[in-house]
């Protein structure tokens, strides 16, 4: 059992056994490790000059991965000291941290099985600190292949029509899983800033199809040749990509988001059409992940910790968000302006 799990200004801090342990800081503080779940910008630090840290524990992959996305995340630790890195299925490299056999923190986590990713794996613990980005009943997920349907009849009609059809989502994780389910459609484009993490995944082993970046097929005039799929990162309708794309090819929309079980969120997107598709697990997954790791004491962190906690209670755990064990304000409901920085920022 830690001796305590606090939240600070760099994220959650574990001190276990005299040793201070920083949970995915955005910003480093003198510490004995550092834990880097995986490679979405939200759980990467860079270097303070001077600040005393210790050992990086990290898997091979979200080091490479980090590094092609300009993070010096090097030299790092897959096991030593009493820790375990335990797959999390959230994004290729995503690891959850157990220490001692003791406590377990999941980092971002998924336990569905989408195309190359593999369900997350689940450690039985004394204490669980548990994402809850989904912690609420509202978002259950449909399943990956009725998703993967409705997409393939949309593109079909638009197919017909000779309309091209964009598909949206974060750059690193999704957008490689769209490449997978929807890479068989002729031709298929691929967003600069996806095509490079394409790259890496595949330098790692992931064998996603080879497809033309979206800067040369605009630059040799292939964009005019309709139809044609993309896959480009997610961003609300008004961008200015969008408007350009919907202006010079009539291009349609279709974000991929957990978020779009929310009409609210989905009128906010502006898309043509939003399917919900996360590398989270939703709620009815969460109380899964709980149930099998059973715990005697659960944290939760993140979206929407205080809900899940709550939820948990109910069931007969011992269960607290840990904005309720520090001073951190809780979550605020986003406002259109913060949005392409939450979903730039946020995987
Ligand atoms: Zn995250
Ligand atoms: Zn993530």
């Amino acid at each position: 059992m830690p001796s305590s799990v606090t939240l600070s200004e760099c994220g959650i801090i574990v001190y276990n056994r005299g040793k201070k342990i920083l949970l995915d800081p955005k910003r480093l503080v003198p510490s004995d490790y550092i834990f880097v779940s995986h490679a979405h910008i939200d759980h990467l630090h860079r270097k303070t000059a001077g600040c005393m840290v210790g050992k990086i524990l990290a898997s091979k992959a979200t080091s490479l991965i980090a590094n092609a996305r300009g993070y010096a995340i090097n030299n790092v630790y897959e096991e030593c000291d009493g820790f375990k890195l335990i797959d999390t299925g959230h994004i290729l490299g995503s690891k959850g941290l157990l220490m001692d056999l003791d406590l377990y923190y999941t980092g971002d986590i998924s336990i569905r099985e989408r195309a190359f990713m593999k369900p997350g794996a689940l450690p039985k613990v004394h204490t669980l600190i548990i994402e809850s980005t989904f912690g609420n009943p509202k978002y259950i997920f449909p399943s990956i292949d009725d998703v993967i349907h409705k997409t393939n009849k949309i593109i079909s009609e638009m197919y017909d029509k000779g309309i091209p059809v964009i598909l949206m989502g974060y750059p690193l994780g999704k957008a490689q899983l769209l490449t997978d389910f929807f890479g068989h459609w002729d031709p298929v484009y691929i967003h600069d800033a996806i095509h490079k993490m394409n790259f890496v995944y595949k330098e790692l082993g992931i064998p996603l199809k080879s497809a033309v970046k979206f800067s040369t097929a605009e630059r040799q005039g292939l964009l005019a040749k309709k139809p044609w799929v993309m896959i480009s990162p997610l961003t609300h309708g008004r961008s200015n990509f969008i408007k350009n794309m919907k202006e010079k090819y009539d291009a349609i929309t279709i974000g991929f988001s957990g978020w779009a079980m929310d009409t609210r969120h989905k009128f906010m997107m502006g898309l043509d059409h939003m399917m919900p598709f996360s590398d989270h697990c939703d709620y009815r997954e969460l109380v899964d992940v709980v149930k099998k790791c059973n715990p005697k004491k659960i944290i939760t962190f993140h979206g929407f910790s205080v809900d899940f906690a709550k939820v948990l209670r109910r069931m007969g755990f011992d269960a607290e968000s840990i904005n309720n064990i520090s001073l951190r304000d809780k979550r605020k409901p986003l406002s259109d302006n913060t949005l392409d920085k939450y979903i730039s920022n946020i995987g």
